[in-house]
């Protein structure tokens, strides 16, 4: 049996992120997984489930050595963000107001995990166990072992990364609070009429918003919100009924589409009572899930792996134990505040648009008006924080 200093459970996007950032540290990781990603090729179709990658992002896995792979197989930059509901209220970002290429880029989530993998596969200090179900996790006073039914691991520490159905957070007897919303979201992959764009937009609609997220080429990524019976309506029809009605619903500046390729997935918030319990830690969905509809799920993972490489990082340059409660508590406090501050200010656009009064409609519409022509520094600065600087 060896003696290891943090197991990681769950090897997608965020898991494999700390994995990186703590071996880094070096610290010895043991990374469990229960799926391998597929590999890339570039004749393969684009992925369903994408993120909207934003600067603060791009940053952690350019550190992490990621990056350049990722934008060597497929990424698309986009410099502008428009929002509107009426035309009359149209308000759009621009990368030039705070002096960025671009303000983030579309990827597909197994890209993003697949160049992690890559990088992690080569680091002395990761061992990974693929495939391997995890069976008891046991709290020691001053470590901790995780079972599967093959081994016995042991370590200082264990990362929850292991999603939103965290097993690892279940067995630690951390509750959560959220709720499901009434909406749903389809992802549909289409061809498009007009070649690569620079935006992404949404359009807000009574019934829930509709987005556009560029991809490479003439390829875009839709996202439909709409009451999840209707989605569930949606999903049953041909790809070229899809088209038909996304041509109806959506604003005719999406021009002529195909659809490609679609999925759906229900909407849920949730948040962890607490994000340490003893010596298990949660990060990314394990933690917090959170209503997509400004694209940041992903991007507050990657915050809380950044918070927790800090947190250890400084108490190993200190001296101090880099997995005692002080430490953890650190990190959790950190991104407690940050990560509610962010679902909440989601829930409030959700309970803002998804409504048909209206009052609230001219409310909305004045606000989507104002921030259009608030001061550059406002604006600017609203700005930056959605691209997480
Ligand atoms: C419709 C939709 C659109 C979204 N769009 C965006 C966006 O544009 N931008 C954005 O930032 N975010 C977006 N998100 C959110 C984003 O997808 C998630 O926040 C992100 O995938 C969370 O990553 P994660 O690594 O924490 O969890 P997951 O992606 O859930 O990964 C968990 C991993 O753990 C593994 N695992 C689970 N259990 C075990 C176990 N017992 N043992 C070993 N391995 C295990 C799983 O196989 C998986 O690989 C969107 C979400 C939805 C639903």
């Amino acid at each position: 049996m060896q003696q290891h200093d943090v197991l990681i459970v769950g090897g997608g996007m965020i898991g494999a992120a700390t994995a990186l950032s703590l071996a880094e540290l070096g610290l010895k990781v043991v990374m469990f997984e229960q799926h391998q990603p597929q590999a890339f090729s570039n004749e393969q179709a684009f992925d369903l489930r994408v993120s909207a990658i934003s600067l603060a992002s791009e940053n952690l896995l350019q550190d992490l050595g990621a990056w350049q792979q990722i934008h060597q197989w497929r990424a698309c930059p986009y410099r502008r963000l428009g929002v509107w509901e009426s035309e009359l209220a149209y308000a759009e970002f621009n990368a030039d107001a705070i002096n960025q290429p671009h303000l983030g880029h579309i990827v597909e989530n197994r890209l993003i995990q697949l160049s992690l993998w890559q990088q992690a596969k080569q680091h002395q200090g990761i061992k990974l166990i693929l495939g391997q179900p995890i069976t008891d996790i046991n709290q020691q006073t001053d470590s901790i072992a995780v079972d599967t039914e093959q081994e016995r691991f042991i370590a200082r520490l264990v990362v929850a990364a292991d999603g939103a159905n965290s097993f690892v957070r279940q067995q630690a007897k951390i509750g959560c609070t959220g709720w499901n919303y009434q909406q749903s979201a389809m992802l549909i992959n289409v061809k498009t009429e007009f070649p690569q764009q620079d935006i992404t937009w949404q359009q807000f609609t009574p019934s829930g918003p509709l987005a556009m997220l560029p991809l490479l080429g003439n390829h875009a990524s839709l996202v439909w919100y709409e009451h999840k019976d209707r989605i569930k309506q949606l999903a049953q029809l041909t790809n070229d009924e899809l088209t038909a009605q996304i041509a109806q619903h959506f604003p005719a500046k999406l021009g002529e589409i195909e659809v490609v390729d679609k999925g759906y997935f229900p909407l849920t918030r949730q948040h962890a009572n607490k994000y340490v319990q003893g010596n298990v830690v949660l990060l990314g969905d394990a933690a917090h899930t959170i209503n997509p509809l400004a694209g940041q799920g992903v991007n507050l993972g990657f915050k809380d792996v950044l918070a927790l490489r800090n947190a250890i990082a400084d108490a190993i340059a200190n001296g101090t134990s880099w997995h005692s409660a002080t430490v953890l508590n650190n990190y959790e406090q950190v991104r407690r505040k940050d990560n509610l501050l962010m679902m909440t200010a989601m829930d409030g656009l959700y309970a803002t648009f998804s409504n048909d009064s209206p009052i609230l409609k001219a409310v909305r519409n004045i606000g989507l008006f104002a921030a259009q022509r608030v001061p550059p520094t406002i604006k600017n600065k609203v700005l930056a924080y959605a691209c997480g600087l």
